[in-house]
């Protein structure tokens, strides 16, 4: 098989759109190439536009800076003990550990695969129950499937203990007519390469309160006192986002129902063509909740199947991949405690995303599903 000749699909590439060049040429002619400027207030304001609900944005260098200051903000810090979902990618959970607290990782329930309410409440309570009160919870909408924000803010208010949105792979999903990103006390976005939208690298912050942006945007610039020299009082970190980059991620703004659309048309198109295999499995969106689609994942029946599957794609020029290794599974967070009940175990085994970029052609998406089909024949 002349497998050099196949075109390669890539699992979520970057798709720009026509004025991105533009607004990065804008910076060039003006000079702005810094980490401020009119293209990082525009982005930040097409940002709040969008997201709603009086969030206020704060453009970084990366959805992981946007935790780690989320964190940071509400108070984190040495010895405390953060509540995390465990399925999720480990930029979640590692800002945690930057601040010198322990993760506590919670397992999925299988309706969205994301943080399972029951269990998180039961970690509450044991956790308060030995005198510990955890500082804050992070909820993830992976995927772009939002989690159960109804039930977790219940938990959070009822205990009073703050959330932090995981929105990175969520722009554009929506839960109950309100944007991810918006739903609890601080969300995160990301525009990493392979996100819906980019800006190469980059993040936002989104806050309830002024006062919350002013004071990631004061960490963010290495926490510079108000003075005519260089004062500081406190550590700072140097995470905002530069002005040319900003200038991609105005232009992302443009297009992004677009990618969205997109998205979920690829999703439709591979739960559709591949109803003729009842082996495989798809996640549906629930009630009130609508997925921007990110990333089409899909359930085999087994371990051994999964990974055929995913031998096969890659020996014709496909990428694909599998779903998130859990977090309480990782060397790394070998002595974090957690609490689970096998839900992502299981999913990490037998489930794989397909290819899903917004740019995918119709041919590309047949040729997927024609060795789909074939393997699991
Ligand atoms: C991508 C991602 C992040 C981190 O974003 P970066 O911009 O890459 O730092 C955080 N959480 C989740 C779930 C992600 O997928």
């Amino acid at each position: 098989m002349e497998t050099t000749v196949l075109k390669k699909i890539w699992l979520s590439p970057p798709h720009m759109g026509k004025t991105e060049e533009a607004y990065v040429k804008e910076a060039f002619i003006s000079n702005w190439i810094a980490p401020l400027g009119p293209n990082v207030q525009g982005f930040e304001n097409s940002i709040e536009e969008f997201v709603d609900n009086g969030v206020h944005a704060a453009c970084l260098s990366s959805g992981t800076a946007a935790i780690h200051l989320a964190l940071e903000i509400l108070g984190v810090g040495n010895g405390d003990e953060v509540l995390c979902q465990s399925f999720t990618f480990s930029a979640s959970a590692n800002p945690i550990a930057y601040l010198g607290a322990s993760p506590i990782f919670i397992d999925s329930e299988s309706d969205t695969w994301n943080i399972c309410p029951k269990l998180l409440e039961e970690a509450i309570n044991e956790r308060m129950a030995m005198g510990k009160k955890p500082k804050a919870i992070v909820a993830v909408h992976l995927y772009g499937m939002p989690y159960k924000a109804d039930e977790i803010n219940e938990i959070s208010q009822k205990y009073d203990i703050p959330v932090v949105e995981d929105s990175a792979e969520a722009l554009g999903s929506s839960y109950k007519g309100r944007k991810c990103g918006s739903l609890a006390n601080m969300g995160i976005l990301s525009f990493n390469g392979n996100k819906i939208i980019t800006t190469s690298g980059g993040g936002a912050l989104l806050c309830k309160e002024k006062t919350e942006k002013e004071r990631a945007v004061f960490l963010s610039t290495q926490a510079r006192d108000n003075a005519p020299h260089y004062q500081h009082s406190q550590i700072g970190y140097n995470y905002r986002m530069s002005n040319v980059l900003a200038g991609i991620g105005r232009g992302q703004m443009e297009v992004l129902e677009d990618r969205v659309a997109a998205r979920r048309y690829n999703y439709e198109f591979y739960r559709t063509n591949l109803s003729e295999v009842p082996e495989i499995s798809f996640l549906a969106e629930p009630e009130g909740t609508f997925s921007n689609r990110w990333l089409t994942c899909i359930l085999t029946p087994s371990f051994e199947t999964r990974e055929n599957l995913r031998l096969a794609l890659e020996n014709e020029n496909i990428e694909s991949r599998p779903l998130w290794k859990p977090m309480h599974a990782q060397p790394v967070f070998e002595k974090a405690i957690s609490y689970t009940n096998g839900v992502s175990e299981d999913l990490f085994e037998r489930g794989l995303c397909l290819p899903s970029g917004s740019s995918l052609e119709k041919e590309d998406l047949e040729r997927i599903c024609n060795i789909v089909k074939r393997e699991l024949k």
